[in-house]
């Protein structure tokens, strides 16, 4: 085309409508360009030759650099087709050095707090945007079943109605007001379907999942988004009754484009075309493979470079239809329509990236909700440590007896674990080797320095290590190239290291001890078989409290772990998912009572691994609910979450005795803050049908409120339950509520003993 015909093409005329435009285009598309749209490469590898000569139609993982890059790329291609650049900006813009990094998804979980969590979202989609990021691959909209996965951090928890309302929320905030919002990112709602379903938490192991099952828990956050319109669905890398999802196409074609009118674009994981044929052995080569997965309904290729010789034998030897790939073609070519990428393809902005990227207002957003996601899981009392009033500097104020804080343990003062998976150097960019920026990330030693009263000192030695690293006995490469994970080798107790602890917990008048678990534990790949504290941290826990001074456990981990006996002996616990930047400060300001503790737990704490899984809404079974050697009960339940105060629930009512299906069930409940500091309560309302055809978990979150009382006050909480939501999922697999006997029961958490109750009846009919 020369410069005149590229002007004047119908197809960068943005006064015509985009079916007009697309069909322009792909009119002048050669098969070649087409099979290149569809591919999503990565942008480290050969980003000249992908984009110049294999047509790639995205790029992820993508440096600054490469961002640049890939744009003066595209200006040199006939068609000028803008790329669609995707990163993983999970809780945050992830490896954009200087960007606010927020706490997991599995800590913003623990907010219960849907505008919290929107706000994250709109956040990191002004700081991605502004760097020339098109499209987000979040949220993670995985269910948590066994608590080994490596990527139970990166999921809202273990309960549908909750990742349901957080995940929307989230894909609120990336969507804006809508694609040509500047300011707007593309969601992917991941993985699509049923991913987390492992057998003994190994990642990406066959998924053993009924139809029924995948309706009753793992479809219905997913229904969700896709009918409130998130514009793209990524996959995940599981198979179900031998079936890899790429070419699943009960879900794919009935379920979701079908059952739910889903329209929008459709991903696939890492090489998942590629798998089929080097890993799950299902596809004999790269053509059925490709013809495979265009025809089961996938429009982008995520990182699977023999796609582009795969399709192209595909349609030559009439295993593929030209007309197959325009279909495909055609909605990757609408997302980028709609962005107006043809008329700005939304460079990285430099004013912009100055102005927003790591922002006061952003970390402000970020210390609230790391505030808002720790959970105080346990307290004698020890905590707060002060009464929580504050000087002009921000520090707590003491009574006047100054105290010796001895901070201790090996994630104390490590702000790169802090942030957690998905960020800084965690593995998956390699142009961010040392991370974040020190100085933007407040450890717990930070936080406490920063706040504790200034005639209080604060004294710090790690007294374990976690771990080291060995090289993989299978390599350093799977097949495809990809990088294997070096193999964890525990750290060894450090009896000098544990001595300086003992020494500094003894001195000290409040220990605080900092355990958990490292990015080298977490993630993809990297599955743990047990769920206890890994290296000398076990031996300094026991050892610490064995001193008598009252201890402070902080668990940073980015999922539930397993803790010794000795900790039940501890003051205090207290739960903390890799926090992100302002963690330390957050934490520190809840231990002394600046701030009261707000968050709840999104899942449920195993006492012992061997009881996985632990997630409170089990289809109830038979023979009672213990082990010969171990009660079944989690060691803290889902919902679970203490503040420093006392709070009793009284007088549930409902408005009515008996309703139809269509109708709402009023609920109020008076929620008494009977002790002296003010409370931050998650009321909670689950629902149990007292008969049902089927067997069916005892009790489901439908319903939730946060409310503030203060001290000696109480507050009437008002919740809705539409009676449409009081569902089971018969043995046929279709999503019913069956008229009866219904239960509310509205608490503080999903323990039994802490729920109110009240009956109603639904009607026939
Ligand atoms: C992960 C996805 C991620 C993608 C791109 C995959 O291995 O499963 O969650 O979005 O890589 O980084």
């Amino acid at each position: 085309m020369t410069a005149t015909e590229l002007d004047t093409a119908r197809y960068r005329d943005p006064a015509l409508p985009i079916g007009e435009r697309i069909a322009d285009l792909l009119g002048r598309m050669s098969v070649e360009q087409k099979v290149g749209q569809m591919m999503q490469v990565d942008a480290r590898e050969d980003l000249d030759g992908q984009v110049l000569d294999r047509h790639a139609g995205s790029i992820l993982h993508a440096s600054p650099e490469h961002v640049a890059r890939a744009h003066d790329l595209v200006a040199r291609t006939p068609l000028r087709i803008p790329l669609l650049v995707a990163e993983d900006c999970i809780h945050g813009h992830s490896f954009y050095e200087g960007a606010t990094i927020y706490p997991t998804q599995l800590g913003m979980a623990a907010t219960w707090d849907a505008g919290l969590v929107e706000r994250v979202a709109r956040a990191t989609a002004v700081e991605a945007a502004a760097t020339g990021i098109h499209w987000t691959f979040s949220p993670v909209l995985c269910i948590a079943r066994d608590l080994r996965w490596g990527r139970v951090d990166e999921t809202f928890g273990e309960d549908p109605f909750l990742i349901g309302e957080l995940a929307s929320a989230m894909v609120r905030g990336y969507q804006g007001g809508g694609l040509d919002d500047e300011t707007a990112v593309l969601a992917s709602a991941k993985h699509f379907a049923g991913y987390s379903e492992t057998q003994g938490g190994r990642d990406a192991s066959e998924a053993d999942l009924s139809r029924r099952k995948l309706r009753s828990w793992f479809l219905p956050p997913f229904e969700r988004v896709a009918k409130e319109g998130c514009r793209t669905f990524m996959l995940g890398y599981q198979t179900t009754d031998g079936v890899p999802i790429t070419v699943n196409e009960w879900l794919l074609s009935d379920v979701l484009r079908g059952e739910w009118g889903y329209t929008g674009t459709l991903v696939t994981d890492w090489d998942n075309v590629g798998r089929m044929v080097w890993e799950q052995k299902v596809q004999p080569d790269y053509a059925h493979a490709a013809a495979a997965a265009v025809r089961a309904g996938n429009d982008m290729i995520m990182v699977t470079p023999r796609f582009f010789e795969g399709a192209l034998e595909a349609v030559a030897s009439g295993l593929l239809t030209e007309h197959d790939l325009d279909r495909a073609v055609a909605r990757i070519l609408e997302l980028k329509f709609e962005l107006g990428l043809f008329e700005d393809p939304r460079r990285p902005d430099p004013e912009r990236i100055r102005a927003c990227v790591g922002a006061p207002e952003h970390t402000a957003l970020n210390l609230d909700v790391a505030r808002r996601s720790l959970v105080l899981l346990r307290n004698d009392g020890l905590l707060p440590l002060t009464s929580g009033a504050t000087d002009p500097e921000g520090r707590a104020v003491g009574d006047g007896t100054p105290r010796r804080v001895a901070v201790l343990g090996p994630l104390a003062d490590d702000a790169q674990t802090q942030l957690g998976d998905w960020a800084g150097s965690s593995g998956q960019a390699d142009w961010l080797p040392d991370g974040q920026p020190r100085a933007m990330i407040r450890t717990t030693l930070d936080g406490l320095r920063a706040t504790v009263p200034a005639d209080w000192s604060v004294t710090y030695t790690p007294g374990a290590e976690i771990l080291t690293l060995e090289p993989n006995p299978e390599g350093d490469r799977f097949p495809d190239g990809q990088p294997r994970w070096p193999v964890v080798v525990p750290a060894p107790v450090d009896e000098d290291q544990l001595a300086a602890a003992v020494e500094a917990a003894t001195a000290a008048d409040v220990a605080v001890v900092v355990v958990g678990d490292r990015v080298e534990l977490v993630g993809e790949a990297r599955s743990t078989a047990t769920l206890e504290l890994v290296g000398g941290q076990v031996a300094l826990l026991d050892a610490v409290v064995a001193t008598g001074t009252p201890t402070v456990v902080v668990l940073l981990a980015s999922k539930p772990l397993v803790l010794p006996p000795s900790v039940d002996r501890a003051a205090a616990l207290v739960w903390v998912a890799n926090p992100g930047m302002q963690g330390g400060q957050a934490l520190a300001e809840v231990l002394l009572g600046v701030v009261e503790p707000a968050g709840r737990l999104p899942i449920s704490f195993a006492r012992h691994v061997g009881q996985q899984p632990t997630y409170y809404n089990q289809i109830r079974g038979q023979h009672g609910d213990r082990y010969a050697d171990l009660t079944q009960e989690p060691a803290f339940v889902f919902g679970h979450g203490l503040g420093y105060t006392e709070v009793r629930y009284e007088d549930l009512r409902l408005d009515a005795d008996t309703y139809a299906v269509d109708e709402t069930v009023r609920v109020r409940v008076t929620v008494r803050n009977v002790g002296q500091r003010p409370a931050h309560e998650v009321v909670q309302l689950y629902v149990r049908d007292v008969v049902s055809s089927v067997s069916w978990a005892d009790r489901e979150l439908k319903a939730y409120q946060r409310v503030e009382v203060a001290p000696g006050a109480s507050e009437t909480v008002d919740l809705a339950l539409p009676v449409a939501a009081c569902t089971v999922v018969d043995a046929a697999g279709e999503r019913v509520v069956e008229p009866g006997a219904f239960e509310v029961l509205v608490g503080p958490s999903s323990a039994p003993e802490t729920l109110l109750t009240a009956g109603f009846e639904v009607r026939a009919g």
